[in-house]
């Protein structure tokens, strides 16, 4: 396979429901056969990578060679400098099973008040990242990856987006990511920037 040929089919490699619409109703216009890799029936791996990357393309490759079809994964998270770049790989992990983004937002205050004795969370720089990986059957595979840097906020505010998005303020804007109107989240994410380098290399506009 030549990675530079457009995709004309598409193997969306995520178990999470709210990530395969959004990833659906990116791609549906440029590739012609989208499918899901719940209607495939494989199995969801476990994340044993240790970047963004690695996760994303140990998903992205299992599926890939698994079904035959080029596939597609996304990792993602928020990394804190301030904390050795926690919560990072395990941003989902820090909400528990339960996912709930209440409790780990508050595992990172609590854990910057631990660390460094009352602060304003206004003073440490956080990012988000997002990897996207693209495997194909034979495994050739590329990686695009997408970054937003902000700073962290206290208390969290805002009830758009998801995740850490309410304690989140990026560059440039005096709102949270749950503040800003999703259609500005969607130009500036880390998400969306991962998603343009995509687009540029592999999609017919
Ligand atoms: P993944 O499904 O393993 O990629 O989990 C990524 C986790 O990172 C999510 O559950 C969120 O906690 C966090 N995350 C990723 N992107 C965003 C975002 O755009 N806003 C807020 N939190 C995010």
């Amino acid at each position: 396979m030549n990675g530079f040929s457009p995709l004309t089919k598409l193997l969306l490699a995520t178990h999470n429901a709210g990530k395969l619409v959004e990833l659906q109703e990116i791609l549906q216009p440029y590739i012609p056969k989208l499918y899901a890799i719940k209607d495939l029936g494989l199995p969801e791996p476990e994340e044993t990578g240790d970047s963004f990357q690695s996760n994303a393309l140990l998903k992205a490759s299992l599926a890939a060679r698994a079904s035959n079809i080029p596939a597609l994964a996304d990792d993602s998270g928020i990394v804190i400098p301030a904390l050795d770049g926690a919560p990072g790989i395990y941003s989902a992990r820090w909400a528990g099973d339960k996912r709930d983004f209440n409790m780990a937002m508050q595992k990172v205050y609590h854990e910057l008040q631990y660390r460094y004795q009352n602060p304003r969370l206004e003073n440490f720089s956080a990012y988000f990242v997002c990897a996207l990986a693209v495997a194909w059957p034979d495994g050739y595979n590329k990686i695009f990856e997408g970054q937003l840097n902000g700073t962290l906020t206290w208390p969290p505010r805002g009830k758009f987006g998801f995740g850490y998005d309410p304690i989140f303020v990026p560059t440039g804007y005096n709102k949270t990511m749950a503040e800003l109107n999703p259609s500005v989240k969607n130009i500036i994410s880390h998400r969306a920037q991962a998603f343009t380098q995509l687009k540029k290399n592999f999609l017919v506009l």
